[in-house]
């Protein structure tokens, strides 16, 4: 089964084994557990281990047991840790990419893939690692002296998702580790393994303890998010379950940051070039196939470029190739499981039956093993229409067009979600102008869903609140003190 580079366990304790995607998967399955099949071909990958409710119960206090220790290492210590956690994922990054292909859909190789979203965890682990994290003095003068810290806040539980499932880890569990937490992680049922195998890395070189994975499905959530040892949870994933994670945390008042469900718009000004904005559309759209947070999920664009960006578009969606992760000519991968590829057909189909004119796709393969939805493109769709008011999650993009600003800027903010959004066009301050006006946690010009470890990341209206990223998302989990004199 394996294609990865053979494995070295005798390494010395300061360099990281460098594991093969065979020893991964003995490290992480069990063979009792719960099958998990690849979604590009129904093989089995592995047997995930399915924990229950005591277990998280025994992961919790352990987490307990072990925070102090944690939360007494001196910061620049820590930091070092999630540098070496760092390295030992990316000596590891072959193994990791080639599991997290085989489990979640994705290529291993081309494009922002499996490889990249591994190289993400690696980049938010030094990011995370090297921001500052100084006491605060608030004033030092004839009135007395204040001074602000960020303490620990204990025990973080860290629920996650199945679309970039190493990377939202990473995002969930370095900042907390940083702060002096210990972390219990639960990862999607649809993506265990792919988590389990990233914390099997990072666990070589964090002490024993800090990081626990307890892999179970929506019961197990459910009771990590109303558990009394839970003192902060990261939740991402969609706004139905994250207002249910609202509802139990309240019994024990447990701190929240809610990364939600998105229905990120663009707008194209009438000043836009089709030609050269065509591909980052694209990608800011079709990035994992659609299925991603903070894409481009509604299109609307200006009257006088209309038909030049839908042609330029339907160009390059024509020649990226989509089908199984292995095979290196591939940038796009399936669905990662039938229920969001029966989402993705269903609102397609209302959109067709509303009148919309599909410009390429919207038709998959009768006969194939896995759920692969062709790349879709879809003009003339009323604003009204499900596939622009729903969250679609995968690759159908609706085109709306429209001819005064006014009414584009109206229409990308009369949603309840406000993750991302976009302004497209030639002149910057024009862009920015518009960006100024669009309701969302980031607005992008002239590319859509660059995050970036520096940049505070978070929803507004039903995508959620708080923040991830930066010095305001490290603080995040921490618990602010003042000490007056
Ligand atoms: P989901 O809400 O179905 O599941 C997410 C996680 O929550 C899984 O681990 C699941 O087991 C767990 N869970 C389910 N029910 C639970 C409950 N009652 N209590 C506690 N935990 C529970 O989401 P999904 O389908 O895995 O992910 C897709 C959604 O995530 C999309 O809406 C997408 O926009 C959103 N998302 C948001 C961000 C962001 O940063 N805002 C990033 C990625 C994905």
């Amino acid at each position: 089964m394996t294609t990865t580079p053979a494995a070295t366990t005798d390494a010395p304790a300061d360099v990281p084994a460098v594991l093969g995607l065979d020893e991964l998967l003995a490290a992480v399955t069990d063979p009792a557990g719960r099958e998990i099949l690849d979604p590009a071909t129904g093989e089995l990958v592995g047997r995930a281990p399915e924990s229950t409710v005591e277990d998280l119960d025994r992961a919790l206090e352990g987490a307990r047991r072990k925070q102090p220790e944690w939360a007494a290492v001196p910061d620049a210590e820590r930091a070092a840790l999630l540098l070496r956690a760092a390295d030992a994922v990316e000596a590891n990054a072959a193994a990791l990419a080639e599991l997290l292909s085989r489990e979640q859909g994705k290529p291993v190789q081309n494009g922002p893939n499996a490889l990249f979203e591994v190289g993400g965890a690696v980049a938010w682990l030094r990011a995370t690692a090297a921001l500052p994290l100084e006491p605060e003095t608030l004033f030092d003068d004839e009135s007395g002296r204040a001074v602000l810290s960020y303490e620990p806040i204990g025990v973080v539980g860290a629920i996650s998702p199945w679309n970039w499932p190493m990377m939202i880890s990473v995002w969930q569990l370095a900042p907390a580790l940083r702060m002096g937490n210990t972390v219990v992680a639960k990862p999607s049922e649809y993506t265990p393994l792919s988590v389990l195998g990233l914390a099997h890395v990072l666990n070589q070189v964090l002490p024993e303890g800090v990081l626990t994975v307890v892999a179970g499905g929506r019961e197990v959530g459910e009771a990590l998010s109303e558990h009394p040892g839970v003192d902060k949870l990261m939740f991402t994933g969609s706004t139905a379950t994250g207002k249910a994670i609202m509802r139990s945390a309240a019994g024990s008042l447990t701190r929240l940051t809610l990364e939600l469900g998105g229905n990120d718009a663009g707008i194209v000004l009438p000043d836009a070039d089709p030609e050269a904005i065509a591909e980052d559309l694209f990608w800011g759209a079709f990035i994992n196939t659609g299925q991603t947070c903070a894409a481009l999920k509604r299109l609307y664009v200006h009257e006088d470029v209309h038909d030049a960006v839908c042609e330029a578009l339907t160009r390059v969606a024509a020649a990226m190739p989509m089908g199984q992760g292995r095979d290196e000519r591939n940038v796009l991968g399936p669905l990662q499981n039938r229920a969001q590829f029966e989402i993705v057909a269903d609102l397609v189909e209302q959109a067709r039956a509303g009148g919309g004119r599909v410009l390429i796709g919207g038709e998959p393969a009768a006969a194939q093993p896995g759920y692969f939805y062709p790349t879709t493109l879809v003009a003339d769709v009323d604003d009204d229409n499900p596939l622009v008011t729903e969250e679609q999650f995968g690759p159908a993009l609706p085109i709306v067009k429209y001819s005064s600003v006014d009414e584009a800027v109206r229409m990308a903010n009369r949603l309840d979600v406000g993750l991302g959004a976009s302004v497209w066009g030639s002149d910057p301050d024009r862009a920015r102008e518009v960006a100024a006006r669009l309701q969302a946690g980031t607005v992008w010009i002239n590319k859509h869903g660059a995050v970036d470890p520096r940049m505070p990341f978070g929803g507004i209206k039903s995508s959620g609140f708080g923040v991830e990223f930066g010095v305001e998302g490290l603080k995040a989990l921490g618990v602010p003190k003042v000490i007056a004199s």
